[in-house]
């Protein structure tokens, strides 16, 4: 389908992923704690934030030119 969005994880990023969302639920859902992430799961959920963005057409910034 010419509107969807298709991205690639590596595992890292797909278990950073899963985590984030898993805890956010849990977090919305029964008020659990989310765990502060480390510096390389910020940087891993940073850059897949970025592409998801350009993916949706948004830009990472005022200065963005990855579009
Ligand atoms: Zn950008």
């Amino acid at each position: 389908m010419p509107d969807d969005i298709v991205l690639r994880l590596d595992r890292a990023t797909a278990e950073d992923l899963y985590a984030a969302l898993y805890e956010v639920g849990e977090h919305i859902a029964a008020g659990a704690p989310i765990t502060r992430p480390t510096t390389e799961e910020v940087g891993r959920l940073g850059s897949l934030l970025q592409d998801l963005g350009h993916a949706l057409g948004r830009r990472c910034s005022p200065y963005c030119e990855h579009l």
